[in-house]
Order: C-alpha cells, then sequence, then structure tokens
C-alpha cells in the first residue's frame, strides 16, 4: 500500500549527507537493508505522490540515476542538509502547493505516518511533523554519574516526513540561509504554527550500526528466496559400486563419467548454482581440465555451499531425488542425508533424499543409468 497524495503534494527525499557513523565503506541510504536499499525504501513511501525530488550528494549521481530515474527528480546536494533541501524545494517551486520533507535514513515510514502529515497540513495547518512523545526518563550526568534530572513533559522525539506549505517553507529558507538542524525549526522562526502529528517508535533514523538490525528486525524474515533446480544423468559401464550423493554402494555396475559420476550431487551442486544465477558444475569445473577427472564430487558441493554463503544467503531446505531401478536407494538414504549435511553444512532435517523407478519405461527403466533431480531454495540471511 502506498498513500495517494492529494494534487498539488510532492514530497523530497534528502539523502546527500555521507552517513559515517553508521561505519562501511557505502553511506547508509545505498546500503543494503533486507534486499533493499535503505533509501528505495524511502522512495518508495512516497511513490504515490505526483512530484518526488530526490537530492543526493554529487558523488552519488550516477548511482541515483542508474536506480531511480524517471519516476523521480533527481538533483545535487549542498554543504549543509538545509542547503540541500533548498535546492529540492527551487527544484519544485510553482510546481506545487504542498511539500513533506523526509531524511532518506528513515526508510520504514509508514503510511500511518504520512497520511497524518498530509490530514494536517489539508486540515489547514501552515505546518506539520510527526513526533513521538519522550517516555524515558531525563537526566543531566557529569562524569558518569546522575547530577539532576529534568521533565519530560511537554517533550517530543521529532521525525519525518515534514510537511509544509511549499511557498511557506522555501520563503523561510531563503530568509534563513545560514540554515537549521530541520525544517521545522525554520518554520518556527517565521512564527508559524507547526502541528505535532503522530510518529512511530519504527519510523527510526538509521545512524549506527546496531540500527541495521533494528531496522532489520522491525521488516520481518528477508523476502528474498532463490530457487533453483538441477538434473543429470549418468550411465552404468564397468564397476563394481556406484557413488550417489555421496555414499558408495556396491553395484553391480558402475556408472560413467569425468569425475566420480554421483549423480545425485551433481543435480543438487546444479541446483544451488542454478539459484545463484551462476551456470553450472562445468562452468566451475570444466571436464576439459584434466584436474577433475575422477575428482570427488564433495568438491563440487563445497564450492557452490561455500558460494552461496559468500553472498549472504542460507540454505531453507534441499530435495534430491534419484531415478533409477537400481541400485535399491532406501536402505541408503540416512547415510546419504548426513554426508551431504557434512559437506555442505545444510541442516540435515531441510534435506531430502528420495528415489523413484520410471516404471520400467525409458533409459532409467532399461536400467541403463540412473537420472537425479534436486530442487534448492535459498534464504537471504
Ligand atoms: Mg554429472
Amino acid at each position: 500500500m502506498t498513500v495517494a497524495a492529494p494534487t498539488g503534494y510532492a514530497a523530497i527525499v534528502t539523502a546527500a549527507g555521507r552517513g559515517s557513523r553508521a561505519g562501511g565503506e557505502v553511506p547508509k541510504q545505498w546500503r543494503d537493508l533486507s534486499g533493499i536499499s535503505v533509501l528505495a525504501r524511502s522512495l518508495a513511501a512516497f511513490s504515490g505522490f505526483d512530484r518526488v525530488v530526490l537530492v543526493v550528494h554529487p558523488d552519488d549521481m550516477a548511482e541515483a540515476i542508474a536506480h531511480f530515474a524517471g519516476p523521480v527528480t533527481i538533483v545535487t546536494g549542498g554543504e549543509t542538509r538545509s542547503a540541500s533541501v533548498l535546492k529540492g524545494l527551487e527544484a519544485l517551486e510553482g510546481q506545487a502547493s504542498h511539500v513533506l520533507i523526509h531524511d532518506g535514513a528513515r526508510p520504514l515510514v509508514s503510511d500511518k505516518v504520512i497520511r497524518g502529515v498530509i490530514g494536517a497540513l489539508q486540515a489547514g495547518s501552515v505546518a506539520a511533523a510527526p513526533a513521538v512523545p519522550v517516555s524515558d526518563a531525563l537526566w543531566h550526568s557529569q562524569n558518569g554519574h546522575v547530577i539532576g534530572t529534568a521533565s519530560r513533559v511537554g517533550l517530543f522525539r521529532a521525525q519525518t516526513p515534514q510537511g509544509f506549505r511549499l511557498p511557506a517553507i522555501l520563503a523561510a529558507h531563503r530568509t534563513h540561509p545560514q540554515g537549521a538542524p530541520d525544517d521545522v525549526e525554520l518554520a518556527l522562526r517565521m512564527n508559524h504554527k507547526v502541528a505535532i502529528t503522530e510518529g512511530s517508535d519504527d519510523n527510526l533514523k538509521i545512524t549506527y550500526p546496531a540500527d541495521f538490525s533494528r531496522a532489520e528486525q522491525i521488516l520481518g524474515p528477508s523476502m528474498d528466496i532463490r530457487l533453483g533446480n538441477g538434473y543429470d544423468v549418468h550411465a552404468f559401464g564397468p564397476g563394481d559400486h556406484v557413488r550417489l550423493c555421496g555414499v558408495k554402494i556396491p553395484h553391480e555396475a558402475g556408472l560413467i563419467g569425468h569425475s566420480d559420476a554421483d549423480v545425485g550431487m551433481h543435480a543438487l551442486t546444479d541446483a544451488i548454482y542454478g539459484a545463484l544465477a551462476e551456470g553450472d558444475i562445468g562452468r566451475h569445473f570444466p571436464p576439459s581440465d584434466p584436474q577433475w577427472k575422477g575428482a570427488d564430487s564433495a568438491i563440487f558441493l563445497r564450492h557452490a555451499t561455500d558460494l552461496v554463503r559468500a553472498r549472504g544467503f542460507g540454505f531453507g531446505n534441499a530435495d534430491v531425488t534419484l531415478i533409477c531401478e537400481v541400485p535399491k536407494i532406501g536402505p541408503h538414504a540416512t547415510a546419504m542425508q548426513t554426508r551431504l549435511a557434512s559437506i555442505s553444512g545444510i541442516d540435515p532435517q531441510r534435506i531430502s533424499i528420495k528415489a523413484t523407478t520410471s516404471e520400467r519405461l525409458g533409459f532409467t527403466g532399461r536400467r541403463e543409468g540412473i537420472a537425479a533431480i534436486a530442487t534448492v531454495a535459498l534464504m537471504k540471511e
């Protein structure tokens, strides 16, 4: 759901700061928050507005255009927050009656909070902004000790978006070019009344590294889920055993292959590569390379599972089906589950091994070889 803003309402999302307090190489607003960047989330909250202006640091212009150009007007910011807001306001001058100015580092702003601000402006306020009453006790301290208390009566923690009649806030910025920590303060200097609307504890401003974890908790489990499938076939040939899902099974024939011909492990490994859009075993371990001749297929599976974790994913589950008339798989299924778990680090309870015959039809039915299919689900952690 997004807020369908009234005609004439515009939004400015500010993201020109470098956000060094949040840690990391990348400014906080560009960092990933449960699969979507902080800034993309902040902008999405205003997708129901006719006009949205994004203010970015000059160094981020190319990236901003790549991600957001089109519905969003992108301008570069100034030296200070106020200077950046002024650039955004100038981009809207004469084109909107009201503007909501939002901090790009508040990605969890709710529709309810936005509607509250719009409602107060529609009711005639020149300015309106969300806030949360201070509920903790307030202390004065000196050298790590409490030396006094302060009344919290009437105190609020300010949030964004802060909404204004556009000409009023533009005039406030132009009258006070030295700026202020937030736009409400400028409105007050112009003697405008600022209505307080209902804020939300979830509308946090991402400032410190721990704020990312808190925001992820509020968002709940990741919805970035990747599925992959794998299919493989190997023909029977001379030999006295086969290797299936890492387990050696005595048999009247072997399986022919460049590596150890573990058809089950190959299908599973390809399913993992598939979920990551990373091709297949042949791409990572070319059969033309003699070093993989007779190789233990555990090498392939371990490579694929390492790649999963390097990409920040974990395993939802894996399901492998072996298709053959012989040998009997059932007696070995638990050993296969245990072996695949130890190679991959996947919880054995998330690994399923099944087997089926093909009712004596086709190449597996004629006992010419074994086929395997596998499915995996990966989840962003
Ligand atoms: Mg194979």
